[in-house]
């Protein structure tokens, strides 16, 4: 039923009551159950198909679940994490091996059927889905295993909040985001930043090696094809094959977090410039420990700097914000497992549309922009506009060439957000949002993050992979030369 928030839901709803927005909603998806659910109890049975050389494939349900819209497992598989998307796929293959895998595509070629790949299920477009085709569900891979070097192999269903389940007990850290229920699949392949990336790089910067079935059904590792794997770190995204595992490398976990949550109220232009002015001021400052995000939802502000290493002095350093503040509510030496489940987020789904507002080199690309842009902000309640810092070791040069990631040097990530509940608030919160769109196109602005796309760029190619777009698709040649895996922006053949 639709209902109308009030206000103190609705900051409760964006993260700010109890946790923080830039993290907020997610939810359980039923890829959550065990295996043994998600079976329904059923009795195993074969089922087969050819593969390219012809022969046969024989699969049980330990394999894969092979999901028609009449199975009452549908609707829950094919559940997104934005109820603004609504697809529905003809075949909803729930695989739990690589051999499901590769049934999978050998029945959608069989079928002439397109496939898309999903994970955790928080694409902002729906990438992980089409509609008549055939989708590889990977959310039941969720081994996690460890290996020497306290390296870690993982599977593409585990959910950062399975990662970090994980891998606190054994003190370990793998950089990620903070949202609970986002996939560390989909996450890895298009970047994957957070808490910990100024200091240790993007998650697939961690990453050391994957294994995929192509659009031919074999098993492809990144140990014999570096190209593969410097194309899956920022432009892997359902675009050469399906990943069925991850070998990550992991960092000493730090033992606690500290936060600082600043809040200010009734902002007008003025205010906007100058708080995000020394936002900025105060972010090119920080060490790389430290993490910073600026988020403005209607006419509040909240600031939220985080940090997990004890920095002599840094509350002077981050004072010049502290003063213009209405308030500051620090938390510091929280137990850094528990500090982290803050962000989880709400479970979900829920309406929206989220996109990329750019990648900047400073403030100046937003104050060009500033009094258009908070007027469409503060008049249009459900619009958030964030900027999230990057930078740090992200913009180290070693990883400029062993990923496809293009946009190092550019140190922050803007992110515009619009929620909603009532259907019949979409129109405006979406023309508001393009307007917003418009203002940052129109000051330049080209360079997008992909795991937070938006169907409407129009050069995105460009504004995702930068000058990398001719090499991917070389890549896309060599793993998917008849173009199986695709999506509205998926990488051309
Ligand atoms: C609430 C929320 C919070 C977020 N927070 C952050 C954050 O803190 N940091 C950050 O960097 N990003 C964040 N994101 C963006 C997130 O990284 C992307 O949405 C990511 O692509 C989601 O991955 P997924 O596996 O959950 O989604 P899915 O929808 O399953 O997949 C996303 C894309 O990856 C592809 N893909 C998924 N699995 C595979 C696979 N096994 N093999 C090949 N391709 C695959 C899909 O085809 C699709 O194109 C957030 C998103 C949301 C909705």
């Amino acid at each position: 039923m639709s209902k109308t928030y009030t206000k103190r839901e609705f900051l409760k709803m964006m993260g700010l009551g109890l946790a923080f927005l830039p993290f907020m909603s997610c939810f359980n998806h039923s890829s959550s159950n065990t295996e043994q659910e998600a079976d329904g109890g059923q009795q195993k049975k074969d089922q087969r198909a050819e593969d390219n050389s012809g022969d046969e494939l024989k699969v049980s349900d330990e394999d894969i679940l092979l999901l028609t819209r009449d199975d009452q497992r549908y609707a829950d598989f094919n559940m997104a994490f934005n109820k603004r998307i609504k697809h529905l796929p003809k075949y909803i293959a729930v695989c739990r091996t690589e051999k499901g895998v590769q049934y999978a595509i050998q029945k959608a070629k069989a079928e002439k059927l397109k496939v898309a790949v999903k994970s955790g299920g928080h694409s902002f477009e729906g990438f992980s889905s089409n509609d008549g085709g055939m989708v590889i569900n990977v959310s039941l891979m969720k081994k996690i295993s460890w290996l020497e070097n306290d390296e870690v192999l993982m599977g593409p269903g585990c959910l950062l909040q399975e990662v970090q389940a994980g891998l606190f007990p054994r003190k370990r850290l793998l950089p990620s985001g903070s949202c609970g229920t986002v996939g560390i699949a989909g996450l890895t392949l298009g970047g994957g930043y957070g808490f910990f990336s100024r200091k240790y790089g993007l998650t697939c910067d961690s990453l050391l090696e994957l294994t995929m079935v192509g659009a031919d059904g074999r098993v492809y590792t990144t140990k014999d094809d570096k190209e593969l794997l410097w194309a899956c770190k920022g432009g892997g995204n359902g675009n050469f094959g399906v990943v069925t595992s991850f070998r990550f490398k992991t960092y000493d976990m730090p033992p606690t977090f500290d936060s600082y949550v600043l809040k200010f109220r009734n902002m007008n232009v003025e205010r906007f410039e100058s708080s995000l002015s020394t936002w900025f001021d105060v972010s090119e400052k920080i060490p790389e420990e430290a993490f910073a995000a600026y988020v403005l939802n209607g006419k509040t502000l909240t600031i939220l700097i985080t940090t997990y290493k004890s920095i002599p002095g840094f509350d002077q350093l981050i004072a010049p914000l502290t003063v213009l503040a209405d308030s500051t509510s620090p938390t510091l030496n929280a137990d850094l497992p528990k500090a982290m489940k803050r962000y989880y987020g709400r479970k979900g789904p829920l309406y929206f549309k989220n996109a990329s507002a750019g990648l900047y080199r400073g403030k100046a690309d937003i104050l060009q922009v500033k009094e258009a842009l908070f007027g469409l902000v503060a008049g249009n309640p459900g619009i958030v506009f964030q900027v999230n810092t990057l930078g740090g070791k992200i913009a180290d040069g070693t990883f400029e060439g062993t990923s496809c990631y293009p946009h190092r040097q550019l140190a922050y990530l803007g992110e515009l957000q619009a929620y909603w509940e009532l259907e019949s608030k979409e129109a405006g919160l979406v023309k508001a949002f393009e307007d917003i769109q418009t203002l940052f196109r129109n000051g330049g602005i080209e360079a997008h993050y992909r795991n937070y796309p938006d169907i409407n760029f129009k050069d995105w190619e460009k504004a995702y992979y930068g000058d990398n777009y001719g090499r991917l698709q070389e890549v896309k040649r060599k793993y998917d030369k008849d173009d199986l895996f695709h999506y509205p922006q998926s990488i051309r053949v």
